[in-house]
């Protein structure tokens, strides 16, 4: 497959001037395609042309901006071969959730493009007019991670153009060609500069976090790394909007209907082969139910099958990366040392390719590592309470507090539990589900801030009262 080999800098597309690095395909562990590396330099003159299109694009008419994003929105559909393609060979998903995938780049690019920012009157009285009116920030830095590459990037992007920002954008090296080509695309709309990208292994995103012309970074990725951007944003008091990690609690009242439930924990469990930050990652059953619902999502587990994403029956596909892998065979082995019941998977793939099966592990708890650290892998523990009130304590005893979900029959006590968690978004019968139009964001150390919906838009932009006397 062809793969983009340039970055792009005030619409040109121009060579990385640092020598470029393998991208691996994780259904192999081989390299597929070299990726060119920008120098800090190149990243300052991205920034450069940014700033200088900003003075422009800010003032561009409203309803040019959003017929921009609709064009956009026709250039990923006419290029979704591609693009699902590009995102399978890098990120490993099967070629039906990468299909997902694109299609979601295009509707929440449509969804940004009708968007209207609003003005608020404030007060109409004799005495005055005052308005809220809401202003682009400036050069917007996007720093993507490499679980959902497309469509995180189009999160960050699209808001910012849509609001007459322009954007530097830096996509992980693990899974940097999907980005890129959606640049390319991009740029064959917007006016130069308005979106520029820089790719390279390490260093780039701090390059970007210590720029003094950059007004926002919004990121997606680990809480470490949020921290890290954080601190180095305070220089310019850079504007903020984190995602950071999750460790999703989802609570089974007692009584819960297992048959009717039990598909949709485990496809929100395992979405993504589990690594979407609000994925379900741990799952607290009342005793009664405790091996029934066990059994089920072990023999829902067993059904899939664990291959390439580009095979046409594979359902399941590898982990992202060594480190990924590593870690969640870690954390499995070290729940069974302490005494856990792996129902199903549990062992590495043997070959090529970082395959690890859906793995469903009873008899843990909290204390254990699986249970209390973020896997971000396709591993579900399985924690057995006796008091619902038990249940809400170990949910909520962590230090992320992305989402959370409440599963049951009886929807005013799932609501009365669901009102309880520490979370962002708490879900009834449903997790790790995001709209266009559902404001999304973190509490606790999974971060601040929100994406989609007004709320997210208004994220970047910057209040400004307008107040006129009237005397
Ligand atoms: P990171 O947070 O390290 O990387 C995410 C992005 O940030 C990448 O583009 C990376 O660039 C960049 N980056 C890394 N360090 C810095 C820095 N100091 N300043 C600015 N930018 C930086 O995540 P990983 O990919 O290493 O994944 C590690 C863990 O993060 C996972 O195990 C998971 O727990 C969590 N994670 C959470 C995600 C979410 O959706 N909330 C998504 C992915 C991971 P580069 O790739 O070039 O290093």
């Amino acid at each position: 497959m062809q793969t983009v080999s340039t970055i792009f800098i005030n619409g040109e597309a121009v060579e990385g001037e640092r020598n470029p690095f393998p991208v691996i395909n994780p259904a192999t562990g081989e390299a597929f395609a070299q990726c060119p590396a920008a120098t800090p330099e190149q990243v300052d003159q991205a920034v450069a042309a940014a700033n200088a299109a900003f003075k422009t694009f800010q003032h561009t008419p409203d309803a040019d901006r959003k017929a921009m994003l609709h064009r956009i929105a026709d250039l990923i559909d006419a290029n979704a071969d591609e693009l699902a393609q590009l995102v399978t060979l890098e990120q490993g998903k099967p070629l039906a959730l990468a299909q997902m995938e694109v299609g979601a780049a295009a509707g929440w690019t449509r969804y940004n493009a009708d968007l209207d920012v609003p003005v608020k009157v404030v007060e109409d009285s004799d005495t005055r007019l005052a308005e809220l009116h809401h202003k682009p920030l400036g050069v917007v830095g996007s720093i993507t991670p490499w679980n959902w590459p497309l469509m995180i990037a189009v999160w960050h992007i699209m808001p910012a153009i849509r609001t007459g920002n322009t954007v530097v954008s830096k996509p992980s090296s693990m899974t940097p060609f999907s980005t890129l080509k959606l640049v390319e695309l991009i740029n064959q709309v917007v006016p130069a500069g308005v979106i520029n990208i820089v790719t390279g292994e390490g260093g780039i995103g701090r390059a970007m976090t210590q720029h003094q012309d950059i007004r926002k970074i919004v990121f997606t990725g680990s809480t470490p790394t949020g921290q890290d951007i954080m601190r180095k944003s305070a220089d310019n008091l850079k504007r903020l909007t984190l995602e950071l990690g999750g460790n999703d609690a989802g609570i089974v009242l007692p009584g819960a209907d297992i048959d009717a439930i039990a598909q949709g924990i485990f496809q929100t469990a395992f979405l993504n082969m589990g690594q979407t930050c609000a994925a379900l990652k741990r799952l607290y059953v009342h005793e009664d139910q405790y091996e029934a619902v066990c059994s089920k999502l072990a023999e829902i587990a067993s059904q899939q099958v664990v291959g390439s994403g580009l095979e046409s029956d594979v359902t399941f596909g590898p982990v992202q990366n060594q480190d990924q892998f590593n870690l969640v065979s870690e954390l499995v082995e070290d729940a069974r040392a302490q005494g856990a019941r792996i129902l199903c998977g549990g062992e590495a793939q043997p070959g090529n390719g970082y395959f690890y099966p859906p793995t469903i592990v009873a008899d843990v708890s909290n204390g254990v590592r699986l249970v209390d650290e973020e896997q971000f892998g396709p591993v579900l523990p399985v924690i057995k309470y006796s008091d619902v009130e038990d249940a809400i304590v170990m949910a909520n005893d962590n230090v992320n507090g992305l989402g959370g979900s409440v599963w049951g029959s009886d929807i005013e006590q799932a609501r009365s539990v669901a009102a309880r968690l520490e979370t962002g978004t708490a879900w009834i019968n449903n997790h790790a589900e995001v709209l266009p139009h559902c404001p999304f964001g973190g509490s606790k150390m999974s971060g601040f801030g929100v994406e989609f919906g007004e709320e997210g838009l208004l994220e970047y932009t910057q209040p400004q009262l307008l107040n006129i006397s009237r005397g």
